[in-house]
């Protein structure tokens, strides 16, 4: 099968009929490109434009409970799905699921917005193979040297590389995905599931509220503005979290901790952690560092749902710790 060529391997002779390419990691067209720029002016553009309008709203009908248990309830739903779903379950495989179980935390990561279940696997696992070099779909770091480069590299990683981009092949980085028919199918309801995440709170606006405002203010802030708020919280972790932060342990990219907004991004922003130990389950690593999505992966666990979390040992995460390098080294020398 030409497809599992090996592209270090040179062409097997013999077959002049066949024409032996090696599989391209990447795929650029004119038709792919036009895909990202519509992905990115609907839903990364338009909800900017939907949050200023739920802002506007205000003057209409002021913020209540239905309306910020709508944008919660939204936001914790299809954030957990991007967190534990896309990223430590299909991405990673950091535990194993029942299928219905995966699909679920699929359709509830599609409903984000955030692009379909295999083309954002394939980017991530891009992105943890070219960590801040050359082929980082999103690295902050490679946009120049000095203040402007840097301020480059923000808006690039943060926002701006989703208009064009390198597509990853998805044969190559997620052929297991590929195999697994039901996932395929989410995949491919993936502009449904958004349509679905924005028809649910516009609909139990209305029947909470029994009024047409209440209805428009479900779409404006369990919607578009919920949309705005977990996409920015995302993006904040491939931006910032690769400039800005701590590191607990050494990793050859240039990711960091920001453990004050762990709560605000399901445990996401232990993306150092994550670097160093990527298929580990739990991005906290220990049960004092919050982590939401590891939570939730516990939990299923405990409901036979969910099973193989395996962690890091405490040997492994000691070899790698920067601030307890050191002290390994002192009681070693002592012993
Ligand atoms: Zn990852
Ligand atoms: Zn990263």
């Amino acid at each position: 099968m030409t497809t599992d060529h090996d592209p270090d391997r040179p062409a097997v002779s013999g077959d002049e009929t066949v024409k032996s390419e090696p599989r391209r990691k990447t795929i650029d067209s004119p038709y792919i490109h036009r895909l990202q720029r519509r992905h990115f002016l609907i839903f990364d553009v338009l909800p900017i434009f939907g949050t200023v309008a739920a802002v506007a709203f205000l003057l209409v009908r002021p913020f209540g409970i239905v309306d910020f248990a709508l944008l919660f309830v939204m936001w914790v739903v299809t954030g957990l799905g991007i967190t534990v779903g896309y990223h430590r379950l299909f991405t990673h495989r950091t535990f194993k699921a029942a299928p219905w179980v995966g699909a679920g935390l699929a359709i509830m990561g599609s409903m984000a917005g955030q692009g379909a279940v295999v083309s954002w696997v394939a980017l991530h696992r891009r992105h943890h193979e070219y960590s801040d070099r050359a082929g980082d779909p999103h690295s902050p770091n490679l946009s120049g040297a000095g203040w402007g480069g840097r301020l480059r590299g923000l808006m690039h990683s943060h926002f701006l590389w989703m208009r064009r981009h390198e597509y990853p092949n998805v044969v190559h980085y997620a052929p297991d995905l590929l195999k697994d028919r039901g996932l395929v199918r989410v995949a491919r309801l993936y502009y449904w599931w958004v349509g679905l995440g924005l028809l649910i709170p516009t609909v139990l606006g209305g029947l909470l509220t029994l009024s047409w405002t209440g209805t428009v203010a479900g779409l404006l802030w369990g919607g578009f503005a919920r949309m705005f708020i977990l996409e920015h919280t995302v993006w904040a972790i491939n931006s910032f979290l690769h400039m800005f932060g701590t590191r607990a342990y050494e990793s050859r990219e240039n990711s960091h901790n920001g453990g004050v907004f762990a709560l605000l991004t399901f445990g996401e922003s232990w993306h150092n952690n994550h670097h160093a130990f990527p298929t580990s389950p739990s991005f906290g690593l220990n049960w004092y560092r919050l982590d939401p999505g590891y939570w939730l992966i516990r939990s299923l666990a405990a409901l036979g749902l969910a099973w193989d979390l395996e962690l890091p040992s405490d040997e492994r995460m000691a070899a790698k710790r920067i601030s307890g390098k050191s002290t390994a080294a002192g009681n070693a020398a002592a012993a």
